[in-house]
C-alpha cells in the first residue's frame, strides 16, 4: 500500500474540509500542552469552553504555577478525570521553576513530564516544534484500523506495537504538524465510530475495511471494563447556616476535591437510622438531636471504572456550631460555590428538590 498516497488524500481532505480550533492560532508549547491535557479523554465541544477559559485565566504557564491549588481545581470542575487537572498545575510549577518557563523541545524531554504520555508528547513535538512524530488516539487508532484492515486489538501490547509502527510510516515526514491535525480531524469529524461517511471518502478505494465491508466490526478491542457499584450516603449536615466539607486526600477517586461527610455502603439505604451506628456519625452528632429535613437523590456518576450512585441525607442539628472535627471544615452554606466538587455533588447542589426514589 502507497503511504505516500494515504497522506496526500488525507492533507487534500483536510484543505476541503478545515476545522477551526482555537488552539490551533497558537502553535506555542505551552497552549497546545494546556488544550491537550484538556482534552485528553474529553470531546471537543465539552472540553473547548474549558480551555478558552483556563487561557484566558492563565495566560502563560507562569500564570498557572503561581494558581492557588484550590481555584485550578474550581476551574476544572465538570471536567472529571480530576488526576489531569493536578498533573496539569504541578507540570506548570515544573516547568516554570525548573526549567525556566521553557517546554521541553524535544519527544523524550516532553515524555518526561507528568501527565504527558506518547499521544500528548507527539502531538507538542509536531505542533510546536514540527518534528516527525505521529499522533496516535482514539480517533487516529480507529482510522488505521479501518484503512489497514489491521485486525489486531488496539489494546493489545502486539497490536499498540503494530499501530505505532505503521502510524509513523503513513506519516507525512516533511510536514509533522499538517498531517497529524488532518488525521485527527479526519477521525473525530468523518471517519467516526458510528456512521462514518465511507461513501463520501477519499480513502474509499484504498480502505480495506470498506473494500471488505467490515467497517462497523473495526477496530478491535479485547478488554472489556468490568464497572464496580459504589454507594455514597452524603450528610449534609446543618446548623447557624453552615455545613462540613473536607477535602479528598485518600488515594481514591477525587483527590482534591470536596465533599461532605460521607458513609459508604455495601447497597443503598434511604434509612437514616441506618447509619446512626457508624463512626463517622457518631464523631459528627454523636448525642446531639437531629432531625431529618430531606432525602435527596439518588444521583449517578459513571467513572471509568466504577459507579457511583449517591443520596444526600440534609440533617438539621439542634445546636448553634458544628463541631470541630478536621479534617472536616465549616462553611456558610451560600459559599459552597466557591469550592470544586465532583460532578455528583455539583448536580446535587444545582437542583436540591429532588426526593430519594429507591428502584
Ligand atoms: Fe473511514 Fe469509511 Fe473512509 Fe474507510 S472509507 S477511511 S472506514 S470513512
Amino acid at each position: 500500500m502507497d503511504s505516500s498516497t494515504f497522506a496526500q488524500r488525507l492533507l487534500l481532505w483536510r484543505k476541503a474540509n478545515p476545522r477551526p480550533l482555537p488552539w490551533k492560532d497558537h502553535p506555542d508549547a505551552y497552549t497546545i500542552w494546556l488544550s491537550e491535557i484538556i482534552l485528553q479523554q474529553t470531546r471537543v465541544e465539552q472540553g473547548l469552553p474549558y480551555f478558552e477559559r483556563f487561557r484566558a485565566k492563565y495566560p502563560t504557564v507562569e500564570a498557572l504555577a503561581n494558581a492557588p491549588e484550590d481555584e485550578v481545581m474550581k476551574l476544572w470542575e465538570g471536567l472529571g478525570y480530576y488526576s489531569r487537572a493536578r498533573n496539569l498545575h504541578g507540570t506548570a510549577k515544573m516547568v516554570a521553576s525548573e526549567l525556566g518557563g521553557q517546554f521541553p523541545e524535544t519527544y523524550e524531554g516532553l515524555l518526561q513530564l507528568k501527565g504527558v504520555g506518547a499521544y500528548t508528547a507527539a502531538a507538542i513535538a509536531s505542533f510546536a516544534y514540527d518534528l516527525p512524530h505521529a499522533v496516535l488516539d482514539g480517533n487516529v487508532f480507529r482510522v488505521l484500523a479501518r484503512y489497514l484492515g489491521i485486525d489486531l486489538p488496539t489494546d493489545s501490547t502486539e497490536g499498540k506495537k503494530l499501530f505505532a509502527r505503521r502510524a509513523g510510516e503513513l506519516m507525512d515526514a516533511a510536514q509533522p504538524a499538517a498531517y497529524n491535525q488532518a488525521i485527527m480531524d479526519f477521525g473525530a469529524t468523518w471517519c467516526t465510530p458510528r456512521n462514518p461517511k465511507c461513501s463520501a471518502c477519499p480513502m474509499s478505494p484504498n480502505c480495506q475495511a470498506f473494500q471488505q465491508k467490515r467497517v462497523e466490526q473495526l477496530p478491535l478491542k479485547s478488554k472489556k471494563i468490568e464497572k464496580r457499584d459504589r454507594f455514597f450516603h452524603y450528610l449534609v449536615l446543618r446548623a447557624g447556616g453552615e455545613t462540613l466539607i473536607r477535602k479528598r486526600t485518600d488515594s481514591d477517586i477525587w483527590q482534591q476535591l470536596y465533599e461532605f461527610p460521607m458513609v459508604e455502603g455495601e447497597a443503598l439505604t434511604d434509612d437514616p437510622k441506618s447509619l446512626t451506628q457508624t463512626l463517622l456519625w457518631q464523631e459528627l452528632i454523636g448525642d446531639n438531636d437531629w432531625s431529618l429535613r430531606q432525602i435527596a437523590g439518588p444521583f449517578r456518576q459513571v467513572l471509568t471504572h466504577q459507579k457511583i450512585v449517591a443520596v444526600f441525607f440534609e440533617i438539621d442539628l439542634e445546636m448553634k456550631q458544628l463541631p470541630n472535627t478536621p479534617p472536616f471544615i465549616a462553611v456558610e452554606q451560600k459559599n459552597l460555590n466557591n469550592f470544586a466538587f465532583p460532578k455528583v455533588i455539583d448536580c446535587y447542589l444545582k437542583d436540591k428538590s429532588l426526593y430519594l426514589r429507591l428502584v
